[in-house]
C-alpha cells in the first residue's frame, strides 16, 4: 500500500540544521575539507538534495588521528576520572533526549525511515547505550592474580592487572542505523577514555554531525570525538590503514569488512572488530503459536526495510503450515503502508539509495529468474522515491542467491521443512552467523535449538529485541567482537599485567 498523500515539512530547527555548510570536527572546531570539496546529501524518499557536507579525505583523516593522538596522550581527557567521564556521557545522553524530535527528522529524511520509528526506536535506544556506559566508567576493573613462579622459589609476588583505554580509534559506520550506530561505536570508547576519528557513511551523515554539535554542547575535551564525512574508498580506507590507530571498529558489508582486516593488517597491526552482514534464520516450529509468529515473521523481515544485518531473511516454516504461515506473512507485507518517512502513516521508507534499490531489485530479478515466485511485491515501486514492494518469496531452493546472500532489503525468502535435525543443519548452513529466532510452545526446544544456532544472537518468540546490555555481533563470517554490553568495554580496553616483588 503506497502512500499518495504529501508528508509534513519538517520543524524550523531541523531544517536550520540541513541549511547550515557541514564541516569536518576536528580537534574541537568544525573545518572545511582540506580539499575544499563538498558533496550532497539527498532525502531517499524524493531523491531531493537536502543538505550537503564536507567531503573529508586521506589529508583530513590525518589531521583528525592527530588530533585524537594529542587528546589521548595529554590535556585534559586522560586526566578525568572515570566519574567525570561518566558524567559527560550521562550530559550528552540528556542532550540527545532534549532534542529527540529533531533527531527523529534528520534520520528519517536522511536515511528514509519513517520518523515514527527513529523516535520511538533510533533515538532512544542511543540515548540508552550512553546511559548504560556511562555506568561502565566507574567499574572497569582489573583482578589481583596469585601467581606461583616455579623458577623463583620463595619469592613473594603482588600481581594485579590494570584495564587501560586501547588509544586512537578508527570507527567507521553504515548508513542503517545512522544514529544508533555512532552511539554503539562512541559509547564503550568513550567510557574507557580512548578518543575517536568517526567515519559516517556517505549515505547518512546529519545525526552524526548533529550529535558532534552536541559532544562539544556536553563539554567533552577537544579532540576526543572527531567526525569525518566522506567517502569509504578515501576516508574510510585512510583510517583502516593508518599508522597511528590503534584499533578500528566496523560495521558494514562482509566484502568491505575484509579489506578492513587487510589495511590493518599491513599498516600497524591495530585491533580490529567487526560486525558484519547477516542471512538470519527465523524458524517457526510447529507447535508455535501462529498469531504471534506470523507477524513476528514480517517484523523479522520488513523492519527498517529489511536494512538490518541480523534481519529474519531466511524464513523456515514446517511443510504442515508453511501454506497458513505464508499467506499470513503476505497479508501483512501487503498491508504495509509504504511511503516517505516523514509521513505519519509510514511504516516503510525507501531503501537508502538508487544503489540499494537496484542492489535490491537486481536480487529479486536473479530470485524469480532462477525459478522463486514473489507471493506478493517482488518490484520497485515506481516514484519518486528509492521504494521496493515488501516481498515474500517463495519456491526457493538451496542454490539461490537469493537464499545465500545478503539482500539487505524488504525481502523474506521462505523454506519448507519436514525434519527438524535437517532445519537445524540447514538453518546453520550458511556463511554468516549473526542472528537467528526460533517461535515454539515448547521452551525446552527453543532452548535446545537456541544451542545449537551458530550466531551471535538468538531469539526465543521474539525478534529485533536490543538492548545496550545485551552483547551483539556475530559467529563466522558476520564479525569479530561484540557490540553493546561489558564485551564491547573488554573490547575497548588493554590489559596489563603488573608484577610487584615483594621484599
Ligand atoms: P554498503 O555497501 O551497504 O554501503 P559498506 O560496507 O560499503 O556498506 O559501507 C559501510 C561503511 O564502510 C561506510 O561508512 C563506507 O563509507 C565504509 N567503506 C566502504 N568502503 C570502504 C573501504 N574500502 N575502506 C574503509 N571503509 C569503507
Amino acid at each position: 500500500m503506497f502512500l499518495t498523500s504529501a508528508a509534513p515539512s519538517c520543524l524550523s530547527k531541523t531544517q536550520a540544521f540541513l541549511d547550515r555548510e557541514h564541516k569536518l570536527l576536528i580537534d574541537g572546531e568544525w573545518v572545511s575539507a582540506q580539499s575544499g570539496k563538498m558533496f550532497e546529501v539527498k532525502n531517499p524518499a524524493t531523491g531531493e538534495v537536502i543538505s550537503s557536507v564536507a567531503e573529508g579525505d586521506a589529508a583530513d583523516i590525518n589531521s583528525a588521528v592527530a588530533a585524537a593522538r594529542r587528546a589521548f596522550e595529554g590535556g585534559e581527557w586522560p586526566s578525568l576520572t572515570a566519574s567525570q567521564r561518566g558524567k559527560l556521557l550521562w550530559k550528552l545522553a540528556d542532550l540527545l533526549e532534549e532534542n529527540l524530535a529533531e533527531f527523529a527528522e534528520l534520520e528519517s529524511l536522511d536515511n528514509g525511515k519513517p520518523r515514527a520509528v527513529a523516535a520511538a526506536a533510533d533515538v532512544p535506544l542511543a540515548v540508552d547505550l550512553f546511559r548504560y556506559m556511562a555506568g561502565w566508567t566507574t567499574k572497569i576493573e582489573g583482578t589481583t592474580i596469585p601467581i606461583s613462579v616455579p623458577y623463583m622459589p620463595g619469592a613473594e609476588f603482588h600481581s594485579y592487572t590494570l584495564r587501560e583505554p586501547v588509544g586512537v580509534v578508527g570507527q567507521i559506520i553504515p548508513w542503517n542505523f545512522p544514529l544508533l550506530m555512532a552511539a554503539w561505536k562512541l559509547g564503550p570508547a568513550l567510557a574507557t577514555g580512548c578518543t575517536v576519528v568517526l567515519k559516517v557513511a556517505e549515505e547518512t551523515p546529519l545525526t552524526a554531525l548533529r550529535l558532534g554539535e552536541l559532544i562539544r554542547e556536553a563539554g567533552f575535551p577537544n579532540g576526543v570525538v572527531n567526525i569525518i564525512t566522506g567517502f569509504g574508498e578515501t576516508a574510510g580506507a585512510a583510517l583502516a590503514a593508518h599508522p597511528d590507530v590503534d584499533k578500528v571498529a566496523f560495521t558494514g558489508s562482509t566484502e568491505v569488512g575484509k579489506l578492513i582486516v587487510k589495511a590493518a593488517g599491513e599498516s600497524n597491526l591495530k585491533k580490529v572488530t567487526l560486525e558484519l552482514g547477516g542471512k538470519s534464520p527465523n524458524i517457526i516450529l510447529p507447535d508455535a503459536d501462529l498469531a504471534a509468529a506470523i507477524p513476528g515473521a514480517a517484523n523479522a523481515i520488513f523492519f527498517n526495510h529489511g536494512q538490518c544485518c541480523c534481519a529474519g531473511s531466511r524464513l523456515f516454516v514446517h511443510k504442515s503450515q508453511f501454506d497458513e504461515v505464508i499467506d499470513g506473512v503476505s497479508k501483512q507485507a501487503a498491508a504495509i503502508q509504504v511511503g516517505p518517512g516523514m509521513h505519519p502513516d509510514c511504516q516503510m521508507g525507501p531503501m537508502v539509495s538508487q544503489i540499494q534499490q537496484d542492489r535490491v531489485c537486481s536480487y529479486l530479478d536473479s530470485g524469480l529468474k532462477q525459478g522463486a515466485e514473489a507471493v506478493v511485491g517482488g518490484k520497485r515501486v515506481n516514484g519518486g522515491g528509492y521504494f521496493v514492494e515488501p516481498t515474500v518469496l517463495v519456491n526457493t531452493q538451496p542454490n539461490m542467491q537469493v537464499i545465500q546472500e545478503e539482500i539487505f532489503g524488504p525481502v523474506v525468502a521462505a523454506i519448507a521443512y519436514e525434519d527438524v535435525e535437517q532445519l537445524v543443519s540447514d538453518a546453520n548452513d550458511s556463511i554468516y552467523g549473526l542472528a537467528a529466532a526460533v517461535w515454539t510452545r515448547d521452551i525446552s526446544k527453543g532452548h535446545q535449538i537456541a544451542r545449537r544456532m551458530r550466531a551471535g544472537s538468538v531469539w526465543v518468540n521474539c525478534y529485533n529485541v536490543f538492548d545496550a546490555a545485551l552483547p551483539f555481533g556475530g559467529y563466522k563470517q558476520s564479525g569479530w567482537g561484540r557490540e553493546m554490553g561489558y564485551e564491547a568495554i573488554n573490547l575497548y580496553t588493554e590489559t596489563k599485567a603488573v608484577t610487584v616483588q615483594l621484599q
